[in-house]
This record gives C-alpha cells, sequence and structure tokens, in this order.
C-alpha cells in the first residue's frame, strides 16, 4: 500500500467535541496492518515461508496475519486458545485465507511460550517465524511510528488517545512522537499491574514521548461488554456515523468522552483519538447489529 492518507474527521457527542483519525477506515486491519508490516518484511528477508502466531476466536491479529499472509505468499498458522467446536467468523474467513488453525486447551495456551511448547511447535510447522500474541515487538512498534508520520501530515494536536492491549501500538507511537506531545492509552484489560514495566521493557531502548494509560475505563475486563457501553457504542455511531466495537474502540472513544466531559484536559487541549479498527470482532457482539 502507497501513501494512503489517515483521514480526520471532528466530532460532536452530547456536547462534547474532539476529532478521530480513522485508520479503520484508512487500513482495513487498522493498527495490525502496522504491527505486521515489518515482521512480514522481516519473516521474508530471512526466508521463513511460514508465520505463526497466537490469538482467541475473535483476535484481530490473527485475521490480519491470515489475510495479509496470504496476500504475501506465506503460509501462516494460527495457535488458538480454546475449543474448535464452534468456530467464529474470525476463525472461519482466517481458515478460508489459508491459515492451518491448531487448537488448545486454555492450561496448554497459558504455556505457549515455553521453551518445551515451542520446540513442539518447530517441529510441527517447520521452524516458523513466530510473532508473539497480539504481534508485539520491536518490528511491530516501528511499523506503529508510521502511524504518526502519517497523521502529521493533517491538523496539529496535543494528545493522541489509543486503546492499550499489549501496549506495543502505544509504544510505537510514542517513538515517533516529538516534544510537546503526548499518547495517552486507555487500558482495555482489568488489572493488568504489569503492563506499564512491559511498555518500558519495550521501549527501554529509544527515544519516546511521554506517554501513560489510563486504567479506569476496562468495563469488566478484556471483551467484557456492559449495557452502558453498548449503549453507548450505539448512541456514538448514531451521533457520529462512526462504527465502534466494545473490546477496543468503543472503550477508547468511551474513555475520551467522559475525560472531556469531565473536564480532564485543559482547555485547549486538541485531543486525537485514534480509531485503530477491530470492527470485523464485533461479529461476537450480535445485539450491536451490522457496522453502518
Ligand atoms: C490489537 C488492537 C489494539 C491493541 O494493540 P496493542 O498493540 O496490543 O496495545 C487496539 N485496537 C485494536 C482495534 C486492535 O485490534
Amino acid at each position: 500500500m502507497g501513501q494512503t492518507t489517515i483521514p480526520v474527521v471532528s466530532v460532536r457527542y452530547r456536547g462534547v467535541q474532539f476529532r478521530v483519525a480513522r485508520l479503520d477506515q484508512a487500513y482495513p486491519h487498522g493498527n495490525k496492518h502496522f504491527k505486521l508490516k515489518y515482521n512480514l518484511r522481516e519473516a521474508k528477508r530471512i526466508g521463513a515461508d511460514t508465520i505463526l502466531s497466537f490469538g482467541g476466536a475473535w483476535s484481530n491479529h490473527i485475521h490480519a496475519l491470515a489475510h495479509v499472509g496470504q496476500a504475501q505468499g506465506f503460509r501462516t498458522v494460527g495457535v488458538i486458545r480454546g475449543e474448535a467446536s464452534a468456530l467464529s467468523p474470525t476463525l472461519t474467513e482466517a481458515r478460508a485465507w489459508g491459515m492451518r488453525l491448531e487448537f488448545v486447551s486454555r492450561a496448554q495456551y497459558r504455556e505457549k511460550d515455553s521453551p518445551a511448547f515451542r520446540a513442539w511447535l518447530n517441529e510441527t510447522f517447520g521452524d516458523p517465524f513466530v510473532l508473539p500474541e497480539g504481534g508485539t515487538n520491536a518490528l511491530a512498534m516501528a511499523g506503529c511510528a508510521e502511524i504518526v508520520h502519517e497523521l502529521d501530515q493533517q491538523e496539529p494536536y496535543d494528545v493522541l488517545c489509543v486503546p492499550v492491549g499489549t501496549g506495543g501500538t502505544l509504544a510505537g507511537l510514542a517513538t515517533a512522537l516529538g516534544p510537546g506531545r503526548r499518547v495517552e492509552g486507555v487500558a482495555v484489560l482489568k488489572a493488568r499491574a504489569d503492563l506499564e514495566r512491559r511498555v518500558q521493557a519495550l521501549l527501554a531502548t529509544v527515544d519516546h514521548g511521554l506517554w501513560s494509560i489510563d486504567h479506569d475505563y476496562p468495563a469488566g475486563g478484556y471483551a467484557r461488554a456492559p449495557g452502558y457501553l453498548l449503549e453507548f457504542i450505539a448512541a456514538f455511531e448514531a451521533a457520529t456515523g462512526i462504527a465502534l466495537e466494545p473490546v477496543y474502540s468503543g472503550k477508547l472513544m468511551y474513555a475520551v468522552w467522559q475525560k472531556l466531559q469531565r473536564g480532564e484536559y485543559p482547555t485547549g487541549t486538541r485531543v486525537l483519538a485514534l480509531h485503530t479498527g477491530g470492527l470485523q470482532g464485533r461479529r461476537g457482539f450480535p445485539s450491536l447489529g451490522p457496522c453502518g
């Protein structure tokens, strides 16, 4: 893909105004496009023909890897947490794109980074190029830095707000922000006491701008969608035309709206919310109906 410009739109929701960068519109796999970009380049460089990674039944990362991997001529393997019995639309598509799905129990999945499990994967799948869960590593950060470069061709902003799972996207954005700007993450998982330490580890060897992670908006935990969040998503879409899902973009937009409404930013702060995509996962929440 060449020079795509990320559309930035101004939205107004219940009296609060802010801007949204539509990564979801510019790139079919949102932030996962950027996280995969240099990893696939590296896999090609070292001559790997198979890329393997890990995820759950609705994983945006697995979905993106299957699609982009096929387009670039790789074999892909998804090591999936849980049972094969009820194949989600996400995994059905991944399989249609040629991904081999390997289902493992939750107990096995927890051991996925152990030497014994890795040795088994290497033997079974012919020394694949292995991407960690969520695709977070230094190459993913280099890709995410490019999001900032693309946004810099748009109107300026002071605070870039982004949902945080593993923190790889936030870390990559932080590497590209110069002085005077900061990236503010909204954690989508509950009680991840080590999240900051992990992000610090990712950023240990690079210069970076200011970053922080807000832990006040997990809405019950990863992939949980309490009624107030589902109502917000429906009302926000009705008011702005922007589709969200409960796992990432819905929690982000809810948090940004709440913080602006509470006056947590000094007057005049230019807040830009990054819609990182993930709308394919909305199919796991049928009450929301199809996007648009
Ligand atoms: C994966 C994902 C994130 C989180 O990215 P991390 O780098 O793991 O923090 C945010 N939004 C969407 C839509 C995602 O798919």
